[in-house]
């Protein structure tokens, strides 16, 4: 017998979402997630992920990864805490940390987990982190958490950040400090103000954290946010991932040796969560010797954003401010952006719209991401698509 108070809860819960239009179908993709995928049995130009330099579908990932179950098997074994640190875990460690020109770095089964586990390893009740109003849903757990108090400053708006911080440390309550931002925020495409950051973090001694799950790859030539704006000594805590330009899965922290050392012992998910698998630590070294190979796909990434964006806006879409590749096409209301992107998906772009929660009333948008995979057929196409719908629903 099903417990009958689980039964309404759900169904009240699916139903409500369902009445308000805001239940999300899932998908599933039928081949890999490149530039074009096949979803429905149809092809189309995928602008949707996250895998910025194509490596998901890397021929050398691919081969480093078969090579490593091979040799190592399917599954670490154990936590990282007991048996389940491979050789091969210290080296894409050992790896992050020069990527990222820290002492260290440490490895965590996802970017989600990554921020849940290092936030609240070193932030507690006795504690204040000043966040971005706009930071990703992984910081806002991991800050939650942590107990720490959670003092949210207006997006990108260093007046409001320096006040808040100025009145935090004043207020004489909080043993530490902490300012918590996306280095890049992925709906807009706009890069953190790191050195106003930095600078007040410097004036109230506030501890850096920089999530650059979406600069990791594409700015600093590839080594992020941090590198892009010459800060490497002045952050305390440089988070990434390993899924979106990395292509593969994880999430990691880079930083000072002490810093790692005390993630070690301290980060819940490091210590009671199973290690990465040898076939994705592996693709991870390899990607991150790609990178640090050459920058060629770090510029095909950008050539493409910027060969998207020039076709949009030359059809007189309103693509916003971005400052890196990331493409958002702002069309307003909300049930127009999601026939929009519907209408898209039809004549065969996958460009998904974001509405109302995610971004505020009245800016819905569809998000498009370019990968340094996309050929200039593929990108003519999608901006082909755009035109004939943009005009078709009189939004150009
Ligand atoms: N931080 C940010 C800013 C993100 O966009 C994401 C992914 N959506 C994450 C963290 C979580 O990363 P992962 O998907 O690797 O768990």
């Amino acid at each position: 017998m099903s417990s009958k108070a689980l039964d309404q809860f759900l169904n009240e819960n699916l139903n409500d979402l369902k009445e308000r239009g805001l239940y999300n179908e899932i998908d599933p993709v039928e081949s890999p997630n490149g530039p074009v995928i096949k979803i429905g049995g149809k092809e189309l130009v995928n602008l949707s992920s996250n895998n910025y330099l194509g490596l998901a579908t890397n021929e050398r990932l691919k081969e480093a990864a078969v090579e490593a179950v091979k040799e190592w098997g399917v599954g670490a074994g154990a936590v990282r805490t007991i048996n389940g640190t491979l050789a091969l875990h210290t080296r894409l460690e050992e790896k992050i940390a020069k990527f990222k020109s820290t002492e260290a770095a440490i490895a965590f089964q996802s970017g989600f987990n990554c921020n849940m586990g290092a936030i609240s390893a070193v932030m507690n009740k006795h504690d204040a982190i000043l966040s971005d109003e706009l930071n990703h849903a992984s910081i806002i757990d991991g800050c939650r958490l942590s107990k720490a108090k959670i003092i949210r400053f207006n997006h990108s708006d260093m007046e409001d950040l320096r006040q808040k911080a100025k009145e935090a440390k004043e207020s004489g309550q909080y043993n530490k400090i902490m300012v918590i931002t996306d280095g890049v925020f992925s709906m807009d495409g706009d890069v953190a103000k790191l050195p106003e950051i930095v600078e007040i973090a410097e004036e109230f001694d506030l501890i850096t954290y920089v999530d650059d799950a979406h600069g990791s790859g594409v700015l600093g030539k590839g080594a992020g946010t941090v590198k892009h704006f010459g800060l490497s000594d002045r952050v305390d805590m440089q988070m990434g991932t390993l899924s979106k330009a990395i292509g593969v899965v994880g999430g990691y922290v880079a930083g000072k040796q002490n810093l790692v050392d005390w993630l070690k012992v301290a980060a819940r998910p490091f210590l009671f969560s199973t290690s990465l698998t040898p076939a994705d630590v592996t693709a991870c070294t390899e990607a991150l010797n790609i990178l640090m190979e050459s920058t060629e796909l770090h510029d095909r990434l950008w050539e493409n954003g910027n060969y998207l964006k020039k076709g949009l806006k030359e059809l007189g879409f309103d693509i916003g401010d971005s400052e890196t590749p990331i493409t958002p096409c702002i069309i307003g209301e909300e049930k127009t952006t999601q026939k929009f992107s519907k209408r898209l998906y039809e004549e065969g772009v996958y460009a998904k719209s974001i509405v109302f929660p995610t971004v505020p009333r009245g800016t819905g948008r569809v998000r498009n991401m370019p990968t340094a995979a996309h050929t200039k057929e593929m990108l003519d196409r999608a901006i082909a698509i755009y035109e004939k719908v943009g005009k078709e629903m009189g939004i150009i």
